[in-house]
C-alpha cells in the first residue's frame, strides 16, 4: 500500500535493524522501544489490523512471536516478555498496517502491559455481555 510506512521498512523500502525475515514477515526493532529489545513482527501484505489477516498469515504469528520472546530471554537475559496486538485507536494503535509488538521484560520493572485497574460485573451483568458477544461471534 502507497505511503505505508510499515509496508515500507516490511518490503525493504526503508532500511531498518532488523532480526528477522522470511517471505510472509520482517521483525525490526521499534523506533522507540518500551525495553531494549522491543521488537515488531510486520507482515509483508498490507493489513490494516488483525481482523483484516489471511487466517493463514494471523497463524504464523503466535509461534514466531514466542520463538522471538525465547530469543529475548536468552540472549538479553530478559524474564518474560509481553506479545501485544493494539487494534483500532481506541486500543492505542498508531500505525494502520497490523503488527505485532514482542517487549521484553527484565527484573525489577514494573509490568506495563497487564497493569490495568480491576474492575467488576454487577449482577447479571456479566452474562447478558457474554450473550452479546456469543451472538456477534
Ligand atoms: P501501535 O501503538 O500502533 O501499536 O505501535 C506502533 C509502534 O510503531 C510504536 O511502538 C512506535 O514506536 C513504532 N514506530 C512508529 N514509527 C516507526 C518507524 O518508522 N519505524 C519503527 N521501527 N517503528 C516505528
Ligand atoms: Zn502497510
Amino acid at each position: 500500500m502507497d505511503n505505508c510506512i510499515f509496508c515500507m521498512i516490511a518490503n525493504g523500502q526503508i532500511p531498518s535493524t532488523s532480526v528477522y525475515e522470511d517471505e510472509d514477515f520482517k521483525v525490526v526493532f521499534d523506533i522507540a522501544p518500551a525495553a531494549k529489545g522491543h521488537l515488531l513482527i510486520l507482515p509483508k501484505a498490507h493489513a490494516d489490523n488483525v481482523c483484516d489477516l489471511s487466517e493463514e498469515t494471523a497463524a504464523k504469528i503466535m509461534p514466531l512471536a514466542a520463538k522471538l520472546g525465547s530469543a529475548q530471554m536468552k540472549a538479553l537475559g530478559a524474564k518474560g516478555f509481553n506479545i501485544v496486538v493494539n487494534t483500532g485507536e481506541a486500543a492505542g494503535q498508531t500505525v494502520m498496517h497490523c503488527h505485532t509488538h514482542v517487549i521484553p521484560r527484565y527484573e525489577g520493572e514494573a509490568p506495563i502491559v497487564a497493569n490495568w485497574a480491576q474492575g467488576s460485573y454487577a449482577d447479571g451483568e456479566a452474562a447478558s455481555i457474554a450473550q452479546a458477544i456469543v451472538k456477534a461471534l
